[in-house]
């Protein structure tokens, strides 16, 4: 085992009944170990206070900013300057070109220009271009997702390789993401390609099928899928605190 993944969200846009949204920790094996928390949706920091008292993740890598994948970092910042976190070694966050200035806008509707700077060690990440988190090689692969700019990751640690989707409709992305991968973990919100029409954002359970197969990864998680949607059995499904030892 080189790497283990813990789903901590794997709630859609939407909630699923008792679940989080988007966050998916990765960690490495060997000591001393590290932990990357890809995506923080909603309910994700309630999750990760069930297991410390406040978490101690080496990083977080954010994929696109619609809520359910960002969210939990204002309620992190609370916590890291005026609550449990305070003196803990701030994490880094990574974030898509030009994000440090959007939590600055944020960070100033708010009332606190600097509040993301204050709670995070901000990074910002390059399409294609690999950086190093928490012990893991990262790349970030533009997805097609709506109009908005948004990535999915390729992490690699002890040359174990997991690709994380993010959001995405059908795209050349998925790919590069989870080429030979040892785990694909995948969206499958929709129950039907396209049913919106226009511009795609999301992809169906045969569609991420597809991209998984393309790509020669050897295991599929599918995961983002409303509650609303089963699956047949014979495909893996993501849940809150699941854990996947590669
Ligand atoms: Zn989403
Ligand atoms: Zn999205």
């Amino acid at each position: 085992m080189n790497v283990r993944l813990t789903v901590i969200g794997s709630s859609p846009a939407w909630p699923n009944p008792g679940s989080a949204q988007s966050g998916y920790l990765i960690e490495t094996s060997a000591e001393p170990r590290r932990s990357l928390l890809l995506d923080c949706g909603p309910g994700v920091l309630a999750k990760l206070r069930e297991r410390e008292d406040w978490p101690h993740v080496d990083a977080i890598a954010i994929t696109h900013w619609h809520l359910d994948h960002w969210g939990d970092l204002v309620p992190w910042v609370w916590g890291a300057t005026l609550g449990p976190g305070e003196g803990i070694d701030k994490p880094e966050l990574w974030v898509p070109p030009d994000g440090r200035e959007m939590l600055c806008a944020i960070g100033g509707r708010l009332g606190q220009r600097e509040m993301f700077e204050d709670a995070f060690t901000l990074r910002e990440y390059v399409d294609g271009v690999p950086f190093t988190a928490a012990g893991f090689e990262v790349t970030a692969h533009r997805v097609l997702h709506y109009q908005l700019l948004a990535f999915g990751f390729r992490a690699s640690a002890n040359g174990t390789i997991v690709g994380y989707s993010g959001d995405s409709g059908p795209s050349d992305g998925l790919a590069e993401i989870a080429r030979s991968a040892d785990l694909f973990v995948c969206e499958a919100t929709l129950l039907a390609p396209n049913p919106e029409g226009g511009t795609r954002g999301h992809l169906a359970a045969e569609e991420a099928i597809a991209a998984f197969e393309a790509s020669g990864a050897k295991r599929l998680l599918l995961t983002h899928r409303p509650f609303e949607r089963p699956l047949e059995d014979s495909l893996e499904l993501a849940h809150d605190g699941l854990e996947i030892e590669i």
